[in-house]
C-alpha cells in the first residue's frame, strides 16, 4: 500500500501530539504534509524536524519570520506557508490525502471544509465546524465525495458499531437512539451554589482526559456535550429525539447505539484519543496506537446516571439550539468561545458561561443560513454581542 500524506491542523495541541504520536507508530503508512500551529513556534519547528514535514504553516503571517529562525536553528529544511489561506491550501493540495482537523474552536472552519470540498478523508476532532456548518459539511462530502470520519471520541464509537449505511436515516437501519456519554466532568454531583468561585485551573482539571483549555472548560459546563449532541445530529443525520446522553464517569463506554429489537452496542476502551485517532487514521483497517489495553477486572464497576440538567443548562440550551436550527448553532458556538475566553481570562465566573450564552441566543438576531459567508457573518455578530454581554455584565 502506498504511503498516505496526511496534514495535521493545529498539531501543537493535545490532538494533534496524540495525533504526531499514532503517525509515528507507522512510517511505512503514513508521511507528514503539513502542520500548522498559531502561536508555539518552537514546538511547530521540532515536530516539522521530528516527522520531516514538508510544510510548516503559521496561520499568523506575522509569525512568519519567527517561524523561519525556529525551523533554522534546527536545521529544518520544511518550507514555510503562512497566513489563513494557507491552512485550507495544505489541507487541499495533491500531496495530502488525508487532513486531521484539530484545530480548537470556529478558527477551524474554513480549512475543514476545504478539505472536503477538495474531495479529502477528513478525520474530524474540530467539532464547531461542524455545528455551525453541519449543513455545509454534509453537502460538500457528498459532492466531493470525502469521507467524514469522527475523531470526537462518542463520536468515533458511534461511527464505529453504526452499519455503514446510517446515512439513509437511522430509523431505515432500525437504529432508535444514539446515546453519547458524557463523564460528567470535574463537577459531577456538585451542587450549583458550590460553583460559584470556581476557578480556571479547577475546571481545567479533567479527572479522566488531557485536553486543551477550551474544551476542559466545555466539559466542566457540560458545553461540550452540548456541543456534540449538534455534531451528532448532522455526523449521523439524526433527529434531535434521536439522541440521548447519559453521565458515565468512568469514561470507557464512550457511546452507544440502542437499536428497536432492543439490542444496546457500544465501544469500549480506555480514555485515550489516540485510539479513535488510530481508527479514523486506518478507517477501514485498524492499527496500534500505543493504548493501554482495557482490563474490566482492574476497572470493576460501570456507572450511569441522567446527567443534571439544573446545575449544567448549557446541555438543555444545546436540545433548544437544535430545535431552534438556522443560525441559533453558530450563535451558540460564538457566544460559547467568547464565554470561555473571557472565563480563562478571569473576567466572568464560571456559571455565567451558560447565562451569557443564553442571553447571546435571546439577544442576536435569528437568520437562515445559505452557505459560509453568512455564517463568518452571523459568527462575527454573535461574538461582538456576546463581548457587549459580558461587558454590561462586569458594571453591574
Ligand atoms: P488545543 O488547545 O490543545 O490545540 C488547539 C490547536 O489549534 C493548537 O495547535 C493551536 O495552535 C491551534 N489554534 C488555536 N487557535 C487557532 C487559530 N485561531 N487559528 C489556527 N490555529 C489555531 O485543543 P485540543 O484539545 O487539541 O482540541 C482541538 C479540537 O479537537 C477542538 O475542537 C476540540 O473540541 C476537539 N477535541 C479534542 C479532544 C481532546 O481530547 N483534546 C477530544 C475531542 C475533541
Ligand atoms: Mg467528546
Amino acid at each position: 500500500m502506498a504511503s498516505q500524506g496526511i496534514t495535521v491542523l493545529g498539531s501543537t495541541g493535545s490532538i494533534g501530539e496524540s495525533t504526531l504520536d499514532v503517525l509515528a507508530r507507522h512510517p511505512d503508512r503514513y508521511h507528514v504534509v503539513g502542520l500548522s500551529a498559531h502561536s508555539n513556534m518552537t514546538r511547530l519547528a521540532e515536530q516539522c524536524l521530528r516527522h520531516n514535514a514538508r510544510y510548516a504553516v503559521i496561520s499568523d503571517k506575522a509569525k512568519a519570520n519567527e517561524l523561519k529562525s525556529a525551523l533554522d536553528q534546527l536545521k529544518c529544511k520544511s518550507e514555510i506557508l503562512a497566513g489563513r489561506e494557507a491552512l485550507g491550501a495544505v489541507a487541499s493540495m495533491d500531496e495530502t490525502d488525508a487532513v486531521m482537523a484539530a484545530i480548537v474552536g470556529a478558527a477551524g472552519l474554513e480549512p475543514t471544509l476545504q478539505a472536503v470540498q477538495a474531495g479529502k478523508r477528513l478525520l474530524l476532532a474540530n467539532k464547531e465546524s461542524m455545528v455551525i456548518a453541519g449543513e455545509l459539511f454534509r453537502k460538500a462530502a457528498s459532492e466531493h465525495s470525502a469521507n467524514i470520519i469522527p475523531v470526537d471520541s462518542e463520536h468515533n464509537a458511534l461511527f464505529q458499531v453504526l452499519p455503514e449505511n446510517f446515512e439513509n436515516g437511522l430509523e431505515n437501519i432500525g437504529v432508535e437512539r444514539l446515546i453519547l456519554t458524557a463523564s460528567g466532568g470535574p463537577f459531577l454531583n456538585r451542587e450549583r451554589s458550590s460553583l460559584l468561585n470556581i476557578t480556571p485551573d479547577q475546571a481545567c482539571n479533567h479527572p479522566n482526559w488531557d485536553m486543551g483549555r477550551k474544551i476542559s472548560v466545555d466539559s466542566a459546563t457540560l458545553m461540550n456535550k452540548g456541543l456534540e449532541v449538534i455534531e451528532a445530529r448532522w455526523l449521523f443525520n439524526a433527529r434531535p429525539d434521536q439522541i440521548d446522553v447519559i453521565v458515565h464517569p468512568q469514561s470507557i463506554v464512550h457511546s452507544m447505539v440502542s437499536y428497536l429489537d432492543g439490542s444496546v452496542l457500544a465501544q469500549l476502551g480506555m480514555p485515550d484519543m489516540r485510539t479513535p485517532i488510530a481508527y479514523a487514521l486506518a478507517w477501514p483497517e485498524r492499527v496500534e496506537a500505543g493504548v493501554k489495553r482495557l482490563n474490566l477486572t482492574e476497572i470493576h464497576k460501570l456507572e450511569f446516571y441522567p446527567p443534571d440538567l439544573e446545575s449544567f443548562p448549557g446541555l438543555a440550551l444545546a436540545f433548544q439550539v437544535l430545535e431552534a436550527g438556522d443560525n441559533a448553532p453558530v450563535i451558540f458556538n460564538a457566544a460559547n468561545e467568547v464565554a470561555v475566553e473571557a472565563f480563562l481570562q478571569e473576567r466572568i465566573g464560571f456559571l455565567q458561561i451558560p447565562s451569557i450564552v443564553s442571553a447571546a441566543l435571546d439577544v442576536c438576531e435569528t437568520g437562515k443560513i445559505d452557505g459560509l459567508d453568512e455564517i463568518l457573518e452571523y459568527d462575527r455578530l454573535a461574538r461582538e454581542a456576546t463581548g457587549r454581554l459580558i461587558h454590561k455584565n462586569k458594571g453591574t
